[in-house]
């Protein structure tokens, strides 16, 4: 489909932290603090509460509030309030900590994408032309020029040639295989299969970061949670049937409803867990909801230290590259997951959200020892689809675009995606990722 990710996700709509750009920019990447970043952020948005210092209105991407406050989310807020954890009705505005609903990427109780936030409105454009079920399979060069596309459509390659510049946004899966395919790599890894090298940057691929959720799941005292309305063929046509005729209810609401950004280690100078707290369950997302009535707090991890990386299986396009995501590999990281099943516990089982609850399904009997969380942890956590960071923007040796996001070493080549953040944001990366499309576009203007 078109949109990316944008058009699949959980529509969570979370910037991160001032500090989180600040970081990018102090990593050799002028122009890219929090306060750089700003604006692209308020271009981008539409913000439905109105403009503000922190927010833009009139924007493409639409950013809206849920339809409706389930009671089971209320309960989670205020029993958050109650260990200290003080309420935040914008996640999004001068700070993030706290306990809140998120703001969600949608248009009137519909999806708002970067396809139809960005791409719809200027389909008619004359210079626009969309190819859809085409494959890029390279970067063409002149020496070390970009000058065009190799693709593959109806079983065929085609060539679309550049005449200014070529740019990969592929995402951070698939925005290094490219660079790979097309020579552009750790010269030595290209060697194995064969792949001669148009610049050796051995950052291609690497500095792989993701967020890890461990996952949290209770029965409530009633049938209250959006299983119970989606296991009940009755109940799902009166979703369907308030959607269609209001545009609210359970189908307009995102993966995750309310949510929280909190610190579970006693030396965190700010968050560094997010909370989804969604009203609903299953083993895993993408798994089909329970039969009972389960709803879940997801907790990751803001800023893993764990690093891994995507690598070739051979030259073929149509092959997935290998992806290596190395979750908890790096000292701490599961020290961190671990505090936060705690602290999600806590809240369970503080009122009133104790007050709805049945019983813990998952951890379940597991104690809350050290080794049985972390064996917990390690057993169910998954990941929440955040990959970032495999075309580090910066200007050490594993940068692999510059701070104006050119891939470095070669002329007329860009990447603009999730793949340049040299580190994960705190937080959601969708909103991250359409801010960098922004500042992007402005660059390639800017060099027209
Ligand atoms: C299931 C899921 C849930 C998520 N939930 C949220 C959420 O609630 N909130 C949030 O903020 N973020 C969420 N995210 C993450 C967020 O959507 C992404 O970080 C963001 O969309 C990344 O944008 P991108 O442009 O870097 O890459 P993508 O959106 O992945 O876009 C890459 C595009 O390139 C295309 N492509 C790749 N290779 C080729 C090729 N060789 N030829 C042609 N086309 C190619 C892909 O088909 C895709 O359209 C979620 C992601 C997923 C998958």
């Amino acid at each position: 489909m078109l949109g990316g990710s944008g058009s699949v996700n959980g529509l969570v709509h979370i910037r991160g932290q001032r500090e989180d750009f600040d970081g990018w920019a102090a990593q050799g990447n002028p122009g890219w603090g929090y306060d750089d970043l700003l604006p692209y952020f308020c271009k981008s948005e539409h913000q439905v509460r109105g403009a503000d210092a922190f927010h833009g209105s009139g924007g493409p991407l639409w950013v809206s509030d849920l339809s409706e406050h389930h009671p089971l989310c209320e309960a989670f807020i205020a029993s958050a309030g109650r260990l200290g954890i003080a309420h935040n009705p914008d996640f999004n505005g001068e700070r993030q900590e706290g306990a809140g609903y998120f703001q969600l990427t949608t248009r009137r109780g519909m999806r708002c994408s970067p396809a139809s936030a960005y791409l719809r409105p200027a389909r008619m454009r004359r210079n626009l032309s969309v190819i859809t079920r085409a494959l890029a399979r390279r970067v063409l060069f002149q020496g070390r020029r970009a000058v065009g596309v190799e693709y593959e459509t109806g079983g065929e390659i085609q060539v679309a040639r550049a005449r200014r510049e070529v740019l990969l946004s592929g995402g951070a899966i698939n925005s290094p295989q490219l660079l790979m395919l097309s020579g552009i790599g750790d010269a030595a890894r290209l060697a194995r299969f064969g792949i001669a090298p148009v610049v050796h940057l051995p950052g291609v691929g690497r500095n792989l970061q993701d967020h890890l959720q461990a996952r949290v799941v209770f029965k409530a005292t009633r049938a209250i949670t959006y299983n119970d309305v989606f296991n009940s063929p009755l109940r799902t046509l009166q979703a369907g049937l308030q959607w269609a005729l209001l545009r609210r209810g359970p189908l307009t609401v995102s993966a995750g409803q309310a949510g929280a950004f909190v610190r579970v280690m006693p030396d965190a100078e700010r968050p560094d867990v997010q909370f989804h707290f969604i009203t609903f369950s299953a083993d895993r997302p993408g798994a089909g909801l329970h039969k009972f009535s389960g709803f879940t707090a997801s907790v990751c991890q803001l800023r893993p230290a764990s690093r891994g990386h995507i690598e070739l299986v051979g030259i073929d396009p149509r092959s997935a590259p290998r992806i290596y995501a190395n979750y908890l590999s790096a000292p701490g990281d599961l020290e961190v997951l671990r505090e936060a099943v705690r602290l999600a516990r806590r809240i369970a089982h503080t009122t009133p959200l104790a007050d709805l609850i049945a019983e813990e399904v998952s951890p379940g009997a597991v104690g809350n020892d050290d080794a049985a969380l972390d064996a917990f942890v390690r057993s169910t956590a998954v990941t929440i689809f955040h990959p970032v960071g495999t075309c580090a923007m910066g200007s050490g040796e594993d940068a692999v675009v510059d701070h104006l996001l050119r891939v470095r070493g070669i002329e007329s080549l860009r990447v603009i995606d999730a793949s340049i953040m040299p580190t994960l944001v705190s937080g959601n990366t969708n909103a991250a990722a359409v801010a960098i499309g922004e500042k992007g576009a402005e660059l390639v203007l800017a060099a027209a």
